[in-house]
């Protein structure tokens, strides 16, 4: 009891808190049996609220009701004094520090720029040709008519994530979720993309001047009034831009101690699908492929 207090105490001390006055070995000594009796008094709260009649009087139940309501005690001790002192964002540094260092070295990504037309349309074309799977661009194809959903086959734009972008999404994570002393937020990295709005484009008609109007009425022919700057070529008009949700599994973590008081693996669970960010993308540029890219080709 004492000795797993201490060894938690030591433990935070050393990897979070660095508190001057917990500096020397007669200070921790010292707020442990501060805790020891703390957790006491706690657990006798914990006995006297509970029905005592569940318990019988066997001598080894009580031993094992009485070390249980001990055992409940200092978890709730080493919650409220130890982690409980922690500042709030230090654990989240601490476990994400190879990101907030890293971070400083990279530039963020502005994701207005990133090229989801030509150098994206390079990238899966080359994919594509190496698993020798065909592809097509949207817009050399008329509207996309295939059975499966376009967004189950539209191909992500290529994002170059840097440590800055995973740092500057950490900090969004933390501002949406909050952080209690103790928890962290861990993102599984880099995002993936999901085609939220595969956006609107339509073709325009072609209307002739009135000085090729009679000739193209004739023979139905474009080609012939081509260099006219009076006639309205048929033209694709982009109304509406496609948008792509980039998403990825976000995790709250807390730390937590294994009975000699030391530090487990982290747990937690998967909180939600996280966004990153959103971009947007012309609709023409967006690339279809087979399903299943990054898993079967
Ligand atoms: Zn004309």
């Amino acid at each position: 009891m004492y000795a797993r207090l201490l060894r938690v105490l030591e433990s935070v001390q050393e990897q979070y808190l660095h508190d001057p006055d917990l500096a020397d070995d007669a200070a921790r000594h010292a707020f442990t049996w501060r805790l020891v009796e703390e957790a006491e008094r706690i657990a006798g709260e914990i006995w006297d609220k509970r029905d005592n009649r569940t318990v019988g009087e066997m001598g080894v139940n009580v031993v094992r009701a009485a070390l249980a309501a001990y055992a409940e005690a200092e978890d709730r001790v080493i919650k409220s004094e130890i982690i409980g002192r922690i500042p709030a964002r230090a654990v989240h540094e601490r476990y994400n520090a190879w990101a907030y260092l890293e971070a400083e070295f990279t530039p963020r990504t502005d994701f207005e720029s990133v090229d989801a037309g030509a150098a994206t349309a390079e990238f899966w074309r080359r994919r594509a040709a190496e698993s020798h799977v065909d592809i097509d661009r949207a817009g050399d194809c008329p509207a996309y008519s295939g059975v499966d959903p376009i967004e189950d086959l539209a191909l992500e734009p290529i994002v170059n994530w840097t440590d800055a972008d995973k740092k500057w999404a950490l900090e969004k994570a933390v501002e949406q979720a909050g952080l209690e002393p103790g928890e962290w937020i861990e993102l599984d990295w880099p995002p993936s993309g999901f085609l939220m709005s595969a956006g609107y484009m339509y073709q325009t008609e072609f209307e002739s001047c009135e000085a090729h109007a009679d000739a193209y009425d004739e023979s139905g022919d474009e080609s012939a009034s081509e260099d006219c700057q009076h006639c309205r070529p048929v033209e694709m008009v982009v109304e509406e831009m496609a948008q792509w949700s980039l998403t990825t599994t976000m995790w709250l973590r807390d730390i937590t101690f294994d009975n000699n008081g030391d530090e487990r693996i982290p747990q937690g669970a998967a909180v939600n699908d996280f966004e990153v960010a959103v971009i947007e993308q012309d609709p023409r540029d967006i690339m279809i492929g087979p399903p299943g890219a990054g898993r079967y080709w």
